[in-house]
């Protein structure tokens, strides 16, 4: 007996367009196995538009993970799936050069709910779903056969999964314990991956083709001053010293990041420690301090964590995006370029365009928009579904 999830009419559309996720609202009736956990998804006109997991009571009632008729997510299917995503990062990524990918990006990859980091022979999984949880043990000893890592290690410890009534979990999952953060390698510089306690899975590795970029600008201005705000253990900053800045001034609130931020520092030869200055404290007083004391800087990195985390927080999230961009336009100098991002998925570039628009005028700047950032490969967007873009930015010229 199968499980089928009927639509209402005109609820097919974003479906068949591209959109993985089925709300409860969209939803007419339920037929079949109300147990099973995988679902057949069918067109008020009676067709079968696509294959899902389902949880009885979150508003995200089913998550497409095929729109083939008979696909399962079963050992076959998982491992299917898993195959593909890892060879399509094996053709796309400087293997060799990085040891260190997002293998499973959830719904974009055809498996909703599960996260897959490496870092370099440990893999990081998360476990965002509770159809997980029953095939907990076949995408472990899946991920063995395919990749023969040194760790399996879990960071399901995300409040999401308390729609899905699951508990926040982490821990080994399979192979040798960690005693410390894992070391990896991006385009020729040294990082740590803090997978027991870190941000994420342990690193921003969203942040991949980002870093690229800032490199190649930092060449092409001389010898900037940088200001990196919101640096976490500083990532941006090793690359900007490594690329020939004169200077970087971090700024964080996190003592721990701080700590692991000086350990890779300490990695990376041709990094200076001397021309790196780390302060903690809260970035938004630090910069109005900055302006008070008519700091100046040639290049201002500005990757703060989700202002927007749900509708209801829209207005202030964004007071705050733009309180943040109109300090960086107020420091800096003429000829000067701003990194600026927003990792909020329900602010879309269009608005957060918009946002940076309004605090250069505010500031009296007037403004290029020089390039934009996003996604690297391996944190692949899906069409027909917008919230996959999550990470946007924007190079602004001064
Ligand atoms: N740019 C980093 C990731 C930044 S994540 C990288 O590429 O690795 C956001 C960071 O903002 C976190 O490290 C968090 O500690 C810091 N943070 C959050 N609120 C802050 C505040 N009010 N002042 C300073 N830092 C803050």
């Amino acid at each position: 007996m199968t499980l089928k999830l009927h639509l209402k009419p005109g609820r097919e559309i974003p479906i068949v367009r591209g959109h993985p996720w089925i709300m409860s609202g969209a939803i007419s009736r339920a037929e079949g196995n109300r147990q099973l956990d995988e679902a057949d998804i069918i067109a008020a006109n009676g067709t079968l538009i696509a294959r899902a997991t389902v949880h009885p009571s979150s508003d995200i009632r089913a998550r497409v993970f095929s729109i083939e008729p008979g696909a399962q997510l079963d050992a076959p299917g998982i491992k299917a799936r898993l195959q593909l995503a890892i060879e399509r990062r094996q053709n796309w990524l400087p293997w060799g050069l990085d040891t260190a990918a997002r293998l499973v990006s959830s719904e974009c990859d055809g498996l909703p709910g599960l996260i897959v980091d490496r870092y370099a022979d440990v893999l990081v999984v998360q476990l965002l779903t509770a159809p997980w949880e029953s095939r907990r043990d076949i995408l472990i000893e899946t991920l063995q056969n395919l990749l023969h890592p040194k760790t399996i290690w879990e960071r399901s410890d995300v409040d999401i999964r308390r729609h899905e009534e699951l508990e926040p979990r982490k821990g080994l999952l399979a192979g040798a314990p960690l005693s410390a953060p894992v070391p990896f390698q991006e385009n020729g510089l040294r990082f740590l991956a803090d997978v027991e306690n870190g941000h994420k899975t342990g690193f921003y590795l969203d942040q991949r083709t980002n870093r690229q970029t800032l490199s190649r600008w930092i060449g092409q201005l001389g010898k900037p001053r940088v200001l990196n705000v919101f640096a976490y253990t500083d990532s941006f900053g090793i690359c900007a010293l490594n690329a020939g800045a004169k200077s970087v001034l971090s700024l964080d609130s996190s003592t721990s990041a701080k700590e692991l931020a000086d350990q890779q520092l300490a990695l990376n030869p041709d990094c200076d420690p001397a021309k790196r200055d780390y302060r903690l404290g809260d970035a938004f007083e630090l910069l109005r301090q900055f302006r008070e004391e008519k700091a100046r800087f040639d290049l201002i990195i500005l990757d703060p964590p989700k202002l927007v985390s749900r509708k209801a927080k829209m207005q202030q999230g964004l007071r705050a995006y733009k309180d943040i961009n109109l300090l960086a336009c107020q420091l800096m100098n003429a000829g000067g370029v701003l990194f600026t991002y927003s990792c909020s998925g329900l602010v879309d570039r269009d608005l957060f365009g918009k946002v940076i628009e309004g605090a250069a005028r505010d500031a009296r700047r007037a403004v290029q928009f020089l390039d934009n950032l996003g996604q690297p490969p391996d944190h692949p967007r899906k069409p027909g579904f917008p919230e996959s873009e999550y990470l946007k930015g924007f190079v602004v010229g001064f």
